[in-house]
């Protein structure tokens, strides 16, 4: 075998996932189609540490954020990267949002993020001037993070360990052979085989695609993705003094999203977004409907007091990969070494949509604990 390990897709959880395995294995290959890291998913996000709030308890959404929440914050120390535990108010603006906040907590406290509680709706006032709330929630150990310092950790670190890291190649199929796979990779106009004892999927938007390739019937597993686009739309600079906080509005229930929330980047600008739009195509089109401006404004005047129509102007777009259809229910991430389905040291990861990046870190240990006993670490 050439590798013990191919890790296929250099955003925020391949990279993780090299890190990681690069610890006890001197031979782990990370393979990635763009010329850099993170060009798609990881770095069209709103780069928030999540607490862990709204996730069902017992999922792994809820379980990896809480745990992640801890992981990022020590990892950013140690690390250097940027990182500002700013915290999150959640708005209640009318008596049913006020009910539904009670629930919110109580769900928090499930899960593990204990410090989510009420907060002094007078301080709030005072504190947020323009921010409309009858009752908020307040999560102190919800913050920002500089998402590409983050992966170029996790790059630098597993480059150190020894994995080697390569960009322009892409992965056109893989073979399940005697005593691991035989993947097809092209690069520079060439193709040429590689073989590893096992593979790591962590292709994003294409995640489900590789895991076609091996050989896994995708829709019999339910492992189709959905793409369902974020848009952000910006504040003019001059009105970045509205909060210091992160904001969101109580979500609407069954809705794939959290609403239009206020987001602080680590220059101090505020994004409003991402709202949820399934798309009907898989083409990547980031490009922002400057349109939307009118229904952002409408979301975001629900809570903010203080700004007009001309005040945003459309800025980023990510794509989720959602394992959720339209009005279906709550899916988990798939985090699964594929034993099961026949395919021993095949890894899927698939759905990683947010909270993903505060993930990052546990989503690795966990791919880690398939091959190594980790009881010691
Ligand atoms: C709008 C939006 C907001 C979000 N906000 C947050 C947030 O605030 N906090 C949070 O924790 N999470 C958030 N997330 C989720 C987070 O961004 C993702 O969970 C995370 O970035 C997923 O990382 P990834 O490495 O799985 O995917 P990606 O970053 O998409 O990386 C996958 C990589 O695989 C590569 N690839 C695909 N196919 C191949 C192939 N055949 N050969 C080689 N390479 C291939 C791609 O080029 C890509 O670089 C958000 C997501 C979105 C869309």
């Amino acid at each position: 075998m050439d590798f013990e390990y191919i890790i296929v897709g250099g955003g925020a959880i391949g990279l993780a996932c090299a890190m990681q395995l690069s610890k006890s294995s001197s031979s782990v290959l990370l393979i990635e189609r763009h010329s850099n890291f993170g060009v798609e998913t990881s770095s069209r996000n709103s780069e928030v540490i999540h607490a862990g709030i709204y996730y069902p308890e017992g999922t792994l959404k809820s379980k990896l954020c809480v745990a992640g929440n801890k992981s990022i914050y020590e990892w950013c120390e140690k690390n250097n990267v940027p990182v500002k535990k700013i915290g999150k108010f959640i708005v209640a603006v009318n008596k049913e949002e006020e009910n539904e906040l009670s629930n919110i907590r109580d769900n928090a406290h499930k899960n593990g993020a204990s410090n989510v509680d009420f907060y002094d709706i007078q301080k709030f006032k005072i504190e947020e001037p323009n921010i409309k709330a009858s009752s908020v929630l307040w999560s102190p150990d919800t913050g920002i993070v500089d998402s590409h310092k983050l992966m170029e950790s996790y790059k630098n670190c597993a480059e150190e360990n020894g994995a080697s890291i390569a960009f322009n190649h892409t992965l056109k199929s893989i073979l399940k052979i005697y005593e691991g796979y035989k993947l097809e990779i092209e690069s520079g106009g060439e193709t040429f085989e590689v073989t590893s004892e096992k593979v790591i999927n962590s292709a994003g938007l294409n995640s489900d695609i590789v895991a076609g390739m091996v050989g896994i019937n995708i829709t019999e597993n339910n492992y189709n993705l959905h793409y369902v686009k974020g848009n952000y739309f910006k504040l003019k600079s001059s009105k970045r003094n509205l909060t210091r906080h992160l904001i969101y509005p109580v979500p609407i229930k069954n809705f794939s999203g959290l609403g239009v929330h206020i987001t602080i980047d680590m220059n101090g600008e505020l994004k409003f977004g991402p709202d949820v739009e399934y798309l009907e195509s898989r083409d990547q089109n980031y490009n922002v409907n400057t349109t939307l401006n009118v229904k952002f404004f409408d979301a975001i005047s629900q809570y903010v007091i203080g700004i007009e129509l001309e005040d945003i102007y459309a800025d980023q777009s990510g794509i989720r990969p959602k394992l959720q259809g339209k009005g279906e229910s709550f899916r988990d991430f798939i985090i699964k070494e594929e034993s099961n389905l026949g395919f021993p040291g095949f890894v899927n990861l698939i759905g990683i949509e947010s909270p993903g990046l505060t993930c990052s870190l546990e989503i690795a240990k966990m791919v880690e604990s398939f091959f190594v006993d980790t009881s010691f670490n």
